[in-house]
Protein backbone atom coordinates (compact mmCIF):
# COMPACT_ATOMS: atom_id res chain seq x y z
CA UNK A 1 0.00 0.00 0.00
CA UNK A 2 1.65 3.12 1.29
CA UNK A 3 5.12 1.18 0.72
CA UNK A 4 3.85 1.23 -2.97
CA UNK A 5 4.97 4.78 -2.30
CA UNK A 6 8.81 4.25 -2.41
CA UNK A 7 8.83 2.32 -5.61
CA UNK A 8 7.21 5.79 -7.51
CA UNK A 9 9.60 7.03 -9.80
CA UNK A 10 9.56 10.98 -9.88
CA UNK A 11 7.80 12.31 -12.83
CA UNK A 12 5.72 9.60 -13.27
CA UNK A 13 3.20 10.74 -11.00
CA UNK A 14 -0.31 11.72 -12.97
CA UNK A 15 -2.81 13.41 -10.34
CA UNK A 16 -5.84 15.31 -10.93
CA UNK A 17 -8.87 17.16 -9.50
CA UNK A 18 -12.31 17.15 -11.54
CA UNK A 19 -14.59 19.63 -9.93
CA UNK A 20 -17.92 19.61 -11.52
CA UNK A 21 -18.83 23.29 -11.98
CA UNK A 22 -22.13 22.71 -10.73
CA UNK A 23 -21.58 24.93 -7.63
CA UNK A 24 -18.33 27.42 -6.43
CA UNK A 25 -14.88 25.84 -5.72
CA UNK A 26 -15.61 25.09 -2.15
CA UNK A 27 -13.36 23.84 0.75
CA UNK A 28 -13.79 20.54 -0.27
CA UNK A 29 -12.46 20.36 -3.47
CA UNK A 30 -10.33 22.96 -2.85
CA UNK A 31 -8.27 20.34 -0.18
CA UNK A 32 -8.57 17.80 -2.65
CA UNK A 33 -6.84 19.93 -5.04
CA UNK A 34 -3.92 21.33 -2.95
CA UNK A 35 -3.46 17.31 -2.03
CA UNK A 36 -3.52 16.38 -4.91
CA UNK A 37 -1.02 19.25 -5.82
CA UNK A 38 1.44 18.58 -3.12
CA UNK A 39 1.55 14.84 -3.90
CA UNK A 40 2.36 15.98 -7.61
CA UNK A 41 4.93 18.53 -6.76
CA UNK A 42 6.68 15.87 -3.88
CA UNK A 43 7.35 13.39 -7.13
CA UNK A 44 8.00 16.03 -9.52
CA UNK A 45 4.90 14.53 -11.25
CA UNK A 46 1.76 16.53 -12.69
CA UNK A 47 -1.40 18.26 -11.75
CA UNK A 48 -4.24 17.85 -14.52
CA UNK A 49 -7.69 19.83 -14.08
CA UNK A 50 -10.46 18.35 -15.62
CA UNK A 51 -13.79 19.85 -15.53
CA UNK A 52 -16.56 17.34 -15.29
CA UNK A 53 -19.46 19.06 -16.61
CA UNK A 54 -21.49 15.53 -17.96
CA UNK A 55 -24.20 17.10 -16.15
CA UNK A 56 -25.62 19.75 -18.74
CA UNK A 57 -28.62 21.00 -16.98
CA UNK A 58 -26.51 21.82 -13.62
CA UNK A 59 -23.47 22.89 -15.10
CA UNK A 60 -22.47 26.44 -15.30
CA UNK A 61 -19.59 28.32 -16.93
CA UNK A 62 -19.58 30.80 -14.06
CA UNK A 63 -18.96 28.15 -11.79
CA UNK A 64 -15.87 26.64 -13.78
CA UNK A 65 -14.23 30.19 -13.67
CA UNK A 66 -15.20 30.58 -9.87
CA UNK A 67 -12.95 26.88 -9.35
CA UNK A 68 -10.10 28.46 -12.08
CA UNK A 69 -10.19 32.01 -10.03
CA UNK A 70 -10.53 30.59 -6.84
CA UNK A 71 -7.12 27.75 -7.26
CA UNK A 72 -5.28 30.38 -9.30
CA UNK A 73 -5.53 32.82 -6.00
CA UNK A 74 -4.40 29.89 -3.84
CA UNK A 75 -1.32 29.08 -6.13
CA UNK A 76 -2.45 25.66 -6.73
CA UNK A 77 -0.86 25.11 -10.37
CA UNK A 78 -2.15 22.88 -12.71
CA UNK A 79 0.17 21.46 -15.87
CA UNK A 80 -2.65 20.52 -18.04
CA UNK A 81 -6.24 21.98 -17.86
CA UNK A 82 -9.24 23.40 -20.14
CA UNK A 83 -7.65 26.82 -19.90
CA UNK A 84 -3.92 25.84 -21.10
CA UNK A 85 -4.81 22.46 -22.91
CA UNK A 86 -2.37 19.12 -22.68
CA UNK A 87 -1.51 16.42 -23.83
CA UNK A 88 -4.85 14.55 -23.40
CA UNK A 89 -7.75 16.74 -23.70
CA UNK A 90 -9.93 18.05 -24.26
CA UNK A 91 -10.11 18.97 -20.28
CA UNK A 92 -13.85 19.17 -19.94
CA UNK A 93 -15.62 16.53 -20.07
CA UNK A 94 -18.34 17.80 -22.49
CA UNK A 95 -15.77 18.12 -24.94
CA UNK A 96 -14.95 14.48 -25.10
CA UNK A 97 -18.05 12.66 -26.96
CA UNK A 98 -15.80 10.91 -29.16
CA UNK A 99 -13.71 9.37 -26.91
CA UNK A 100 -16.06 8.06 -24.59
CA UNK A 101 -18.18 6.92 -27.86
CA UNK A 102 -15.22 4.63 -28.66
CA UNK A 103 -15.57 2.61 -25.35
CA UNK A 104 -19.66 2.97 -24.96
CA UNK A 105 -19.10 1.17 -28.32
CA UNK A 106 -17.00 -1.64 -27.19
CA UNK A 107 -18.96 -2.31 -24.32
CA UNK A 108 -22.27 -2.76 -26.40
CA UNK A 109 -20.55 -5.15 -28.76
CA UNK A 110 -19.23 -6.78 -25.76
CA UNK A 111 -22.39 -7.12 -24.73
CA UNK A 112 -21.68 -5.59 -21.15
CA UNK A 113 -23.79 -2.91 -21.34
CA UNK A 114 -27.39 -2.71 -22.60
CA UNK A 115 -30.28 -0.81 -24.14
CA UNK A 116 -32.90 -0.14 -21.29
CA UNK A 117 -36.06 1.46 -22.06
CA UNK A 118 -37.88 1.22 -18.95
CA UNK A 119 -39.93 4.43 -18.20
CA UNK A 120 -39.92 6.71 -15.18
CA UNK A 121 -42.80 5.34 -13.78
CA UNK A 122 -42.04 1.92 -13.92
CA UNK A 123 -38.77 2.50 -12.53
CA UNK A 124 -40.04 4.35 -9.58
CA UNK A 125 -42.79 1.99 -9.18
CA UNK A 126 -40.52 -1.23 -9.31
CA UNK A 127 -38.27 0.86 -6.64
CA UNK A 128 -41.42 1.32 -4.61
CA UNK A 129 -42.26 -2.23 -4.26
CA UNK A 130 -38.49 -3.13 -3.63
CA UNK A 131 -38.43 -1.01 -0.76
CA UNK A 132 -41.69 -1.75 0.52
CA UNK A 133 -40.65 -5.59 0.81
CA UNK A 134 -37.37 -4.56 2.62
CA UNK A 135 -35.00 -4.86 -0.16
CA UNK A 136 -32.60 -2.21 -1.65
CA UNK A 137 -33.69 -0.89 -4.52
CA UNK A 138 -32.04 -1.78 -7.41
CA UNK A 139 -32.83 -2.11 -11.36
CA UNK A 140 -34.97 -5.41 -11.98
CA UNK A 141 -33.32 -6.02 -15.03
CA UNK A 142 -36.23 -6.29 -17.20
CA UNK A 143 -34.48 -5.18 -20.52
CA UNK A 144 -31.50 -7.01 -19.80
CA UNK A 145 -32.35 -9.65 -22.39
CA UNK A 146 -34.33 -7.54 -25.00
CA UNK A 147 -34.35 -9.75 -28.01
CA UNK A 148 -32.71 -8.09 -30.94
CA UNK A 149 -36.09 -7.96 -32.75
CA UNK A 150 -37.79 -5.51 -29.68
CA UNK A 151 -34.33 -3.62 -29.32
CA UNK A 152 -34.97 -2.55 -32.94
CA UNK A 153 -38.21 -1.99 -32.85
CA UNK A 154 -37.77 0.34 -29.71
CA UNK A 155 -34.62 2.45 -31.40
CA UNK A 156 -36.45 2.63 -34.55
CA UNK A 157 -39.98 4.00 -32.77
CA UNK A 158 -37.15 6.48 -31.14
CA UNK A 159 -37.86 5.60 -27.41
CA UNK A 160 -35.58 7.07 -25.02
CA UNK A 161 -33.02 4.82 -23.35
CA UNK A 162 -30.37 4.73 -21.07
CA UNK A 163 -26.85 2.22 -21.61
CA UNK A 164 -27.00 0.01 -18.47
CA UNK A 165 -23.74 -2.31 -17.16
CA UNK A 166 -24.59 -6.11 -16.31
CA UNK A 167 -23.44 -6.29 -12.78
CA UNK A 168 -21.30 -8.94 -12.78
CA UNK A 169 -22.77 -10.20 -8.60
CA UNK A 170 -19.66 -10.83 -6.75
CA UNK A 171 -17.04 -9.29 -4.21
CA UNK A 172 -14.79 -6.44 -5.80
CA UNK A 173 -12.51 -4.65 -4.09
CA UNK A 174 -9.25 -2.08 -3.96
CA UNK A 175 -6.43 -0.94 -2.03
CA UNK A 176 -6.96 2.27 -0.78
CA UNK A 177 -3.45 3.66 0.26
CA UNK A 178 -4.71 5.15 3.15
CA UNK A 179 -7.71 2.92 4.27
CA UNK A 180 -6.28 -0.62 3.13
CA UNK A 181 -8.69 -3.29 1.16
CA UNK A 182 -11.70 -2.32 1.02
CA UNK A 183 -14.15 -4.54 -0.58
CA UNK A 184 -17.96 -4.39 -1.17
CA UNK A 185 -20.94 -6.87 -2.61
CA UNK A 186 -21.37 -5.55 -5.80
CA UNK A 187 -25.16 -7.32 -6.00
CA UNK A 188 -26.47 -3.88 -4.01
CA UNK A 189 -25.71 -1.75 -7.15
CA UNK A 190 -27.86 -3.53 -9.34
CA UNK A 191 -27.15 -3.20 -13.35
CA UNK A 192 -26.14 0.75 -12.85
CA UNK A 193 -26.85 3.22 -15.57
CA UNK A 194 -23.90 4.44 -17.15
CA UNK A 195 -24.45 6.31 -19.66
CA UNK A 196 -27.59 8.40 -21.39
CA UNK A 197 -26.54 7.64 -24.85
CA UNK A 198 -23.86 6.42 -27.16
CA UNK A 199 -21.68 9.78 -26.40
CA UNK A 200 -22.65 10.86 -23.22
CA UNK A 201 -21.46 8.59 -20.07
CA UNK A 202 -22.45 9.34 -16.70
CA UNK A 203 -20.17 9.99 -14.04
CA UNK A 204 -18.72 6.76 -13.06
CA UNK A 205 -17.96 5.66 -16.58
CA UNK A 206 -16.74 8.86 -17.93
CA UNK A 207 -14.40 9.15 -14.58
CA UNK A 208 -12.90 5.67 -15.11
CA UNK A 209 -12.28 6.44 -19.19
CA UNK A 210 -11.06 10.01 -18.23
CA UNK A 211 -9.13 8.84 -16.05
CA UNK A 212 -7.55 6.17 -17.82
CA UNK A 213 -7.30 8.21 -21.06
CA UNK A 214 -5.21 11.17 -19.21
CA UNK A 215 -2.94 8.23 -17.91
CA UNK A 216 -3.98 9.34 -14.17
CA UNK A 217 -1.99 7.45 -11.52
CA UNK A 218 -3.03 8.51 -8.60
CA UNK A 219 -6.95 9.30 -7.79
CA UNK A 220 -6.94 11.34 -4.56
CA UNK A 221 -10.46 12.51 -3.41
CA UNK A 222 -13.02 12.88 -0.48
CA UNK A 223 -14.47 9.64 1.73
CA UNK A 224 -17.64 10.55 0.14
CA UNK A 225 -15.98 8.61 -3.11
CA UNK A 226 -15.81 5.49 -1.25
CA UNK A 227 -18.66 3.69 -2.94
CA UNK A 228 -18.03 5.20 -6.40
CA UNK A 229 -14.28 3.82 -6.55
CA UNK A 230 -15.57 -0.34 -6.82
CA UNK A 231 -17.98 0.98 -9.73
CA UNK A 232 -15.39 2.31 -11.65
CA UNK A 233 -12.95 -0.64 -10.88
CA UNK A 234 -15.69 -2.83 -12.33
CA UNK A 235 -16.29 -0.32 -15.21
CA UNK A 236 -12.38 -0.69 -15.51
CA UNK A 237 -12.44 -4.17 -15.71
CA UNK A 238 -15.32 -4.46 -17.77
CA UNK A 239 -13.05 -2.29 -20.73
CA UNK A 240 -9.77 -3.59 -19.95
CA UNK A 241 -8.01 -1.18 -18.39
CA UNK A 242 -5.72 -0.61 -15.45
CA UNK A 243 -7.91 1.29 -12.91
CA UNK A 244 -5.50 4.09 -10.96
CA UNK A 245 -4.16 3.60 -7.60
CA UNK A 246 -7.48 4.96 -5.16
CA UNK A 247 -7.03 7.24 -1.83
CA UNK A 248 -9.77 8.68 -0.19
CA UNK A 249 -9.30 11.82 2.03
CA UNK A 250 -11.36 11.72 5.49
CA UNK A 251 -14.52 13.80 5.24
CA UNK A 252 -14.49 17.50 6.54
CA UNK A 253 -16.70 17.98 9.29
CA UNK A 254 -17.56 20.75 11.56
CA UNK A 255 -16.96 21.70 15.18
CA UNK A 256 -17.57 18.62 17.50
CA UNK A 257 -17.50 16.26 14.96
CA UNK A 258 -20.53 17.15 13.51
CA UNK A 259 -22.04 17.54 9.79
CA UNK A 260 -20.45 20.51 8.15
CA UNK A 261 -22.81 23.68 8.33
CA UNK A 262 -23.93 24.93 5.39
CA UNK A 263 -22.29 28.08 5.39
CA UNK A 264 -19.05 26.25 5.17
CA UNK A 265 -19.86 23.50 3.10
CA UNK A 266 -21.46 25.34 0.37
CA UNK A 267 -19.44 28.64 0.53
CA UNK A 268 -16.83 29.80 -2.39
CA UNK A 269 -12.76 30.14 -1.59
CA UNK A 270 -13.16 33.42 -3.66
CA UNK A 271 -15.80 34.70 -0.63
CA UNK A 272 -13.04 33.64 1.97
CA UNK A 273 -10.88 36.01 0.31
CA UNK A 274 -13.63 38.97 -0.20
CA UNK A 275 -13.31 38.40 3.72
CA UNK A 276 -10.14 39.11 3.55
CA UNK A 277 -8.53 36.11 4.17
CA UNK A 278 -5.04 35.32 2.53
CA UNK A 279 -4.65 32.83 0.10
CA UNK A 280 -1.17 31.20 2.00
CA UNK A 281 -3.52 31.37 5.29
CA UNK A 282 -6.30 28.92 4.06
CA UNK A 283 -3.70 26.94 1.86
CA UNK A 284 -2.01 26.40 5.75
CA UNK A 285 -5.92 25.90 6.84
CA UNK A 286 -6.60 23.25 4.42
CA UNK A 287 -3.22 21.12 4.65
CA UNK A 288 -3.89 20.86 8.41
CA UNK A 289 -7.50 18.95 7.51
CA UNK A 290 -6.61 15.54 7.46
CA UNK A 291 -2.81 16.38 7.23
CA UNK A 292 -1.00 15.81 10.71
CA UNK A 293 2.86 16.69 9.82
CA UNK A 294 3.69 14.85 12.82
CA UNK A 295 4.81 17.91 15.01
CA UNK A 296 2.83 20.23 16.70
CA UNK A 297 4.09 22.93 14.59
CA UNK A 298 1.07 24.89 12.82
CA UNK A 299 2.83 26.89 10.12
CA UNK A 300 3.53 25.74 6.67
CA UNK A 301 3.87 28.06 3.57
CA UNK A 302 3.08 26.34 0.32
CA UNK A 303 7.08 25.93 -0.07
CA UNK A 304 7.29 23.92 3.16
CA UNK A 305 4.51 21.76 2.70
CA UNK A 306 5.82 20.94 -0.81
CA UNK A 307 8.39 20.09 1.54
CA UNK A 308 7.12 17.98 4.16
CA UNK A 309 3.66 16.90 2.64
CA UNK A 310 3.56 12.95 3.30
CA UNK A 311 0.85 10.55 2.51
CA UNK A 312 2.00 8.77 5.53
CA UNK A 313 0.74 11.99 7.26
CA UNK A 314 -2.96 11.58 6.32
CA UNK A 315 -5.19 10.63 8.88
CA UNK A 316 -8.71 8.26 7.99
CA UNK A 317 -10.67 10.04 10.93
CA UNK A 318 -12.96 12.79 10.04
CA UNK A 319 -10.91 16.49 9.80
CA UNK A 320 -12.12 18.84 11.84
CA UNK A 321 -13.01 22.85 10.49
CA UNK A 322 -12.34 25.02 13.12
CA UNK A 323 -12.80 28.15 12.08
CA UNK A 324 -11.15 29.79 14.83
CA UNK A 325 -7.97 28.48 13.47
CA UNK A 326 -8.37 29.62 10.44
CA UNK A 327 -8.44 33.39 11.84
CA UNK A 328 -5.75 32.43 13.87
CA UNK A 329 -3.49 31.04 10.96
CA UNK A 330 -4.72 34.63 8.90
CA UNK A 331 -3.62 36.74 11.55
CA UNK A 332 -0.18 34.98 11.50
CA UNK A 333 -0.11 35.86 7.99
CA UNK A 334 -0.78 39.15 8.04
CA UNK A 335 1.63 39.75 11.00
CA UNK A 336 4.29 38.91 8.67
CA UNK A 337 3.25 41.27 5.64
CA UNK A 338 5.65 44.15 5.17
CA UNK A 339 4.13 47.61 6.03
CA UNK A 340 3.55 48.02 2.42
CA UNK A 341 2.25 45.14 1.21
CA UNK A 342 -0.19 44.91 4.16
CA UNK A 343 -1.80 48.23 3.05
CA UNK A 344 -2.14 47.19 -0.23
CA UNK A 345 -4.07 44.51 0.49
CA UNK A 346 -5.95 46.38 2.88
CA UNK A 347 -6.85 49.51 0.26
CA UNK A 348 -9.27 47.54 -1.69
CA UNK A 349 -11.24 47.33 1.48
CA UNK A 350 -10.85 50.88 2.34
CA UNK A 351 -11.80 51.96 -1.35
CA UNK A 352 -14.85 49.74 -0.90
CA UNK A 353 -16.33 51.05 1.91
CA UNK A 354 -16.06 54.37 0.73
CA UNK A 355 -14.08 55.93 2.76
CA UNK A 356 -10.90 56.22 0.81
CA UNK A 357 -10.61 57.41 -2.68
CA UNK A 358 -7.56 56.82 -5.44
CA UNK A 359 -6.38 59.89 -7.06
CA UNK A 360 -6.02 60.37 -10.03
CA UNK A 361 -5.69 64.40 -10.68
CA UNK A 362 -3.45 64.44 -14.25
CA UNK A 363 -2.44 68.27 -12.84
CA UNK A 364 -0.96 66.81 -10.17
CA UNK A 365 1.23 64.45 -12.14
CA UNK A 366 2.04 65.90 -15.84
CA UNK A 367 3.15 64.17 -18.51
CA UNK A 368 6.94 64.43 -16.94
CA UNK A 369 5.46 61.02 -15.02
CA UNK A 370 4.77 59.69 -18.60
CA UNK A 371 1.53 60.74 -17.99
CA UNK A 372 0.65 57.23 -16.12
CA UNK A 373 -2.00 57.00 -13.67
CA UNK A 374 -0.22 57.26 -10.23
CA UNK A 375 -2.16 55.66 -7.25
CA UNK A 376 0.34 56.35 -4.71
CA UNK A 377 -2.15 59.55 -3.84
CA UNK A 378 -5.33 58.93 -2.34
CA UNK A 379 -7.94 60.98 -0.96
CA UNK A 380 -10.52 61.38 2.32
CA UNK A 381 -13.56 60.98 0.42
CA UNK A 382 -15.68 62.46 2.79
CA UNK A 383 -13.67 65.83 3.28
CA UNK A 384 -12.01 65.23 -0.07
CA UNK A 385 -8.33 65.95 1.45
CA UNK A 386 -5.59 64.37 -0.38
CA UNK A 387 -3.60 61.37 1.57
CA UNK A 388 -0.31 59.63 1.01
CA UNK A 389 0.09 55.82 0.23
CA UNK A 390 2.51 56.54 3.50
CA UNK A 391 -0.06 58.32 5.92
CA UNK A 392 -2.10 54.73 4.69
CA UNK A 393 0.53 52.78 5.64
CA UNK A 394 0.97 54.59 9.20
CA UNK A 395 -2.97 53.71 9.66
CA UNK A 396 -2.86 50.29 8.46
CA UNK A 397 0.36 49.71 10.64
CA UNK A 398 -0.97 50.52 13.69
CA UNK A 399 -3.93 47.78 13.79
CA UNK A 400 -1.13 44.77 11.79
CA UNK A 401 -0.66 43.22 15.34
CA UNK A 402 -4.61 43.50 15.48
CA UNK A 403 -6.13 42.72 12.32
CA UNK A 404 -7.51 39.16 11.91
CA UNK A 405 -9.12 39.56 8.38
CA UNK A 406 -8.40 42.13 6.11
CA UNK A 407 -11.69 43.85 5.67
CA UNK A 408 -11.81 44.40 9.44
CA UNK A 409 -9.67 47.10 8.47
CA UNK A 410 -12.49 49.65 7.74
CA UNK A 411 -14.28 49.17 11.44
CA UNK A 412 -10.98 49.65 13.03
CA UNK A 413 -9.45 52.55 11.34
CA UNK A 414 -12.35 54.16 10.13
CA UNK A 415 -12.39 56.91 12.08
CA UNK A 416 -8.98 58.61 10.38
CA UNK A 417 -11.54 58.55 7.37
CA UNK A 418 -14.16 60.84 9.41
CA UNK A 419 -15.39 64.36 9.58
CA UNK A 420 -17.33 64.21 12.42
CA UNK A 421 -17.55 60.82 15.13
CA UNK A 422 -20.40 60.04 16.30
CA UNK A 423 -20.32 58.44 19.52
CA UNK A 424 -22.16 59.13 22.94
CA UNK A 425 -20.67 61.52 25.17
CA UNK A 426 -21.15 58.76 27.65
CA UNK A 427 -18.05 57.44 26.28
CA UNK A 428 -15.68 59.78 27.06
CA UNK A 429 -16.32 59.02 31.11
CA UNK A 430 -14.03 57.44 32.94
CA UNK A 431 -14.62 55.34 35.96
CA UNK A 432 -16.94 57.41 38.46
CA UNK A 433 -15.84 60.79 37.41
CA UNK A 434 -18.07 64.08 36.44
CA UNK A 435 -19.04 65.09 33.39
CA UNK A 436 -17.69 68.47 34.51
CA UNK A 437 -14.52 66.52 35.53
CA UNK A 438 -13.63 64.63 32.20
CA UNK A 439 -14.33 68.51 30.88
CA UNK A 440 -11.85 69.88 32.58
CA UNK A 441 -9.59 67.16 31.34
CA UNK A 442 -10.36 67.90 28.04
CA UNK A 443 -9.66 71.44 28.43
CA UNK A 444 -6.39 70.96 30.28
CA UNK A 445 -5.55 68.74 27.08
CA UNK A 446 -6.25 71.28 24.59
CA UNK A 447 -4.30 73.86 26.25
CA UNK A 448 -0.86 71.70 26.92
CA UNK A 449 -1.47 70.24 23.13
CA UNK A 450 -1.98 74.08 21.67
CA UNK A 451 0.86 75.15 23.49
CA UNK A 452 3.03 77.40 20.81
CA UNK A 453 5.89 75.89 22.42
CA UNK A 454 7.00 73.87 18.90
CA UNK A 455 7.31 70.07 19.72
CA UNK A 456 7.83 67.81 16.80
CA UNK A 457 4.17 66.11 16.70
CA UNK A 458 5.29 62.34 17.31
CA UNK A 459 4.03 59.72 19.51
CA UNK A 460 7.44 60.18 21.50
CA UNK A 461 6.80 63.37 22.41
CA UNK A 462 3.21 63.29 22.68
CA UNK A 463 3.76 60.78 25.13
CA UNK A 464 6.08 62.20 27.56
CA UNK A 465 4.38 65.19 27.57
CA UNK A 466 1.11 63.92 28.14
CA UNK A 467 2.19 61.01 30.50
CA UNK A 468 3.95 63.80 32.88
CA UNK A 469 0.51 65.31 33.15
CA UNK A 470 -1.02 62.14 33.61
CA UNK A 471 1.04 61.62 36.57
CA UNK A 472 0.48 64.93 38.01
CA UNK A 473 -3.71 64.11 37.93
CA UNK A 474 -2.70 60.83 39.68
CA UNK A 475 -4.98 58.84 37.71
CA UNK A 476 -3.40 58.34 34.29
CA UNK A 477 -7.31 56.40 32.70
CA UNK A 478 -8.53 60.00 33.52
CA UNK A 479 -6.73 62.12 31.25
CA UNK A 480 -6.03 59.24 28.46
CA UNK A 481 -9.12 57.51 28.34
CA UNK A 482 -11.11 61.01 26.89
CA UNK A 483 -8.64 61.70 25.11
CA UNK A 484 -8.22 58.47 23.33
CA UNK A 485 -12.28 58.48 23.11
CA UNK A 486 -11.75 61.72 21.51
CA UNK A 487 -9.72 60.66 19.30
CA UNK A 488 -11.83 57.99 18.21
CA UNK A 489 -15.09 57.79 19.49
CA UNK A 490 -14.34 54.11 20.09
CA UNK A 491 -14.54 52.04 23.25
CA UNK A 492 -11.16 49.61 21.92
CA UNK A 493 -8.51 51.28 19.53
CA UNK A 494 -4.97 51.89 19.44
CA UNK A 495 -3.16 54.16 21.56
CA UNK A 496 -3.66 57.66 21.67
CA UNK A 497 -0.24 58.73 21.32
CA UNK A 498 0.45 56.69 18.18
CA UNK A 499 -2.91 57.66 16.41
CA UNK A 500 -2.95 61.70 17.29
CA UNK A 501 0.47 61.50 15.28
CA UNK A 502 -1.11 60.17 12.57
CA UNK A 503 -3.58 62.48 12.94
CA UNK A 504 -1.53 65.53 13.35
CA UNK A 505 -2.17 68.42 15.97
CA UNK A 506 -5.26 70.23 13.98
CA UNK A 507 -7.19 67.21 13.92
CA UNK A 508 -6.08 66.28 16.88
CA UNK A 509 -7.07 69.38 18.68
CA UNK A 510 -10.28 69.70 16.78
CA UNK A 511 -11.63 66.33 17.71
CA UNK A 512 -10.91 67.18 21.67
CA UNK A 513 -12.85 70.47 21.26
CA UNK A 514 -16.09 68.20 19.78
CA UNK A 515 -15.26 66.04 22.11
CA UNK A 516 -15.81 69.39 24.74
CA UNK A 517 -18.45 70.16 23.16
CA UNK A 518 -20.89 67.07 23.24
CA UNK A 519 -20.31 67.05 27.31
N1 LIG B 1 -16.61 15.34 -10.17
C1 LIG B 1 -16.51 14.75 -8.87
C2 LIG B 1 -16.93 15.75 -7.82
O1 LIG B 1 -16.96 16.93 -8.08
C3 LIG B 1 -15.10 14.34 -8.52
C4 LIG B 1 -14.80 13.05 -9.06
C5 LIG B 1 -13.49 12.46 -8.71
O2 LIG B 1 -12.62 13.10 -8.10
O3 LIG B 1 -13.32 11.33 -9.11
O4 LIG B 1 -17.23 15.34 -6.73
Amino acid sequence: MIDDLKLIRPGEVRVRVAPSPTGPLHIGVTRTALFNYLFAKKYQGSFILRIEDTDVERSKKEWEEDVIEGLKWLGIEWQEGPDIGGQYGPYRQSGRGEIYQKYIQKLLDEKKIYYCFCSKEELEAHRNYQMSIGEPPRYSGKCRDLSPKDLKKNLDAKKSFVLRFKTPFRKVGFLDMLRGKIEVETDAFGDMTVAKDLTTPLYNLACIIDDFEMKITHVIRGEDHIPNTPKQILLAEALGIEPPKYLHLPLILGLNKAKLSKRHEARSVLEYKEEGYLPEAIVNFLALLGWNPGTPREIFSMNSLIQEFSIEGLQSGGAMLNPQKLTWINAFYIRQKSPEKLTELCLPYLIESGLVEPFFGQEKYPPAYGGELITQQFKIKETAEEISFNFLKKVVGLYQERLRKLSEIVELTDFFFKKELAYPKELLKWQEYSCKEIKETLDRLKKILARPKPIEWIKENLERILMSEAEKIGDRGKLLWPLRVALTGKKASAGPFEIAEILGKEKTLARIKEARKKL
